[in-house]
């Protein structure tokens, strides 16, 4: 037996103020104590047991210091701990637990759990308890050195195959980024539990690796029945992949063979809200929110910036009039990420300055990169570049690549100097380093449009000597549960000349309609293979189209999924394909979702 289940059991007990602290001190399950009554008993125990090294006090004591940890008043707890010459293991659990928990002091949980190495020697020694904790804090900070060693500890210590403990250094290895070892001591256990699963599940989604996510989520199948935790990485992974029948093979799981409380569970169902916007369904995501028996602040954050990110500015914002007004939920700083990218996706600069304005001052929320991020970028997609700048020099924190990428985007859609837009590189291949493509492609997009050829020259001349590599455009379309990817160009589908000979009707079409080719947005630009304008046309999405077109069954909106922004020629097509065929195509690009149908796009052509 340990020390610190030892000491969870009351030695004999001697009078009856004391026999009746503990009582109360053993029956909080229902969490009736607060911390004036805490504050009565410690008193009361200070009175009638005077020295602490007595073994009764020592339990009375370990009783109050924990309760003092779960009250969270970690000072408090921090100075009882203190008070003792020789806290015993299960002081030491209780206080490296609180720590753990703690917002900001999980940094204190590792310092304490070494400090409890020292005392190895006076028989304080860590157990199946401290471990997990001290894993905890180790993941939250990142501390991959210290929880290393944590590791080694707990080896030398013979808990290798302690199934918690397991779980906790799989979750600690997932975070810090270790994912392979992760998976070597899951492969490992000896005995996984539900709770292993769902850990190496989760961190697979965690680390954007959707596939195996799922992969892993099938296996798991075979022995154990997915909880509430289970569904929320799974429906993630759906979400993640963009794969909208997989995300409703998901809810329908969820329904039909889950716990009712899975189904009826508010992270799930928030979940569930993210994916359906995420696979570009809205209309079921609203049916899901609508019916939601609970709601918290992420599930409105959810549909909030659902409803954003397909450019529905209006529908966003009445959702967050309903959030705050009538429903009288308090937004957070990821509401205000939502309700500024909704102005940002339709261009509503004096809205966003009037939400930012109010998420300052009526909300106290400090404003983060992603806010300022919104702000600059609504400046300047709208034009007014010099008040982009104004906010950049006035922020208070130091812009990323991505604030001036977006100037630099800005520059090129507005014929500004090209001097401007050469600064904001500078600060892009400053932060970034000179290796990414895409300040390179967007600088010659602006050197071109001013004529400037020999500079476009030169700049290709340094692409190809510094190995600058352009990041391939590749569009996804499910059929039927399938996934069918496209490169620009790609002729290795196995449908291949069907959709090539379907193209050229397109085309026939296209040009009966007076439809000029677009080269504006794709000089020099991602897809244009061996310098050809005539790849236009086959840009990955033309492709993932046509094949959609060719494969869905009528009526049904194809949904495409690109890994770069759609280029200005394509959104043009997309959207006279939309009226030529009269269906409803939805493309979710690298910054949001554009619904093509007759003929016109919900961004508005403002993207
Ligand atoms: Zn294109
Ligand atoms: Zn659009």
């Amino acid at each position: 037996m340990t020390l610190a289940i030892a000491a969870a059991t009351p030695p004999p007990l001697t009078n009856n103020h004391n026999n009746s602290l503990i009582h109360l001190l053993n029956n909080n399950s229902t969490g009736i104590i607060t911390m004036s009554h805490l504050k009565q008993i410690h008193a009361q125990t200070l009175r009638t047991i005077d020295t602490t090294n007595h073994p009764q006090a020592l339990f009375l004591y370990s009783r109050i210091l924990h309760y003092y940890s779960s009250l969270a008043d970690l000072n408090y707890a921090t100075r009882l701990f203190h008070h003792f010459g020789k806290p015993n293991s299960f002081m030491w659990n209780t206080l490296i637990r609180a720590y753990a928990r703690s917002a900001n002091h999980k940094h204190q949980a590792i310092e304490l759990y070494k400090a409890m190495m020292l005392m190895m020697e006076e028989e304080v020694v860590p157990d199946h308890y401290t471990f997990p904790f001290v894993l905890k804090a180790c993941a939250h900070t990142f501390s991959l050195c210290e929880g290393k060693q944590v590791h080694a500890q707990l080896l030398k210590l013979g808990y290798e195959s302690d199934t918690r403990i397991c779980n906790s250094l799989i979750h600690f290895y997932a975070t810090c980024g270790c994912l392979d070892m992760a998976l070597k001591i899951f492969q490992n256990m000896s005995e996984k539990s539900e709770v292993s699963w769902n850990v190496m599940v989760d961190s697979y989604v965690r680390a954007g690796e959707f596939d195996t996510a799922l992969k892993v989520f099938g296996e798991m199948l075979k022995l154990h029945d997915p909880d509430g935790y289970t569904m929320q990485s799974v429906i993630s992974a759906c979400a993640g992949l963009g794969a909208l029948s997989l995300g409703m093979w998901a809810h329908a799981y969820v329904m039909k063979k889950c716990d009712k409380n899975v189904a009826a569970d508010v992270l799930v169902n928030t979940c569930l809200v993210d994916m359906y916007c995420k696979c570009g369904s809205l209309e079921i995501a609203q049916q899901v929110f609508e019916r939601m028996p609970y709601r918290d602040v992420n599930s409105w954050n959810s549909i909030i910036l659902g409803f954003s990110m397909h450019g529905k500015a209006e529908a966003a914002l009445d959702y967050f009039f309903r959030m705050v007004k009538i429903e009288k939920f308090v937004p957070n700083s990821i509401t205000f990420v939502g309700v500024l990218s909704a102005c940002n996706h339709r261009g509503m600069v004096n809205e966003g300055l009037m939400y930012f304005d109010m998420m300052t001052k009526e909300y106290n929320v400090e404003p983060r990169l992603e806010h300022y991020g919104c702000l600059v970028d609504l400046f300047a997609r709208a034009g007014r570049i010099q008040e982009a700048l104004n906010l950049v020099s006035e922020m208070p924190i130091k812009p990323d690549a991505v604030i001036w990428r977006s100037l630099l985007d800005a520059c090129c859609k507005q014929d500004a100097s090209v001097e401007l837009g050469e600064e904001m590189a500078k600060q892009v291949f400053e932060i970034e380093g000179s290796v990414c493509s895409g300040a390179y492609v967007l600088l010659s997009k602006l050197y071109a449009s001013a004529s400037r050829w020999n500079e476009v020259g030169l700049l290709r001349k340094l692409m190809s000597d510094k190995g600058v590599t352009k990041k391939p455009g590749c569009s996804l379309i499910e059929i039927d549960g399938v996934a069918h990817e496209f490169f620009a160009g790609d002729t290795t589908h196995p449908k291949s000349e069907d959709i090539y000979k379907f193209l050229n009707e397109i085309d026939e079409k296209l040009e009966s309609m007076g439809y000029l080719p677009d080269y504006s947005g794709a000089h020099l630009v991602d897809e244009t293979i061996d310098g050809k304008k005539s790849t236009l046309r086959l840009h990955s999405e033309r492709l993932a189209i046509a094949f959609g077109l060719l494969n869905s069954r009528p009526g049904m909106p194809i949904r495409v999924f690109k890994n770069l922004r759609v280029c200005s020629d394509c959104h043009k097509v997309t959207k006279l394909i939309s009226s030529i065929y009269n269906v409803e195509i939805i493309v979710r690009d690298r910054a949001r979702f554009h619904h093509f149908k007759d003929g016109t796009c919900s961004c508005m052509d403002y993207w």
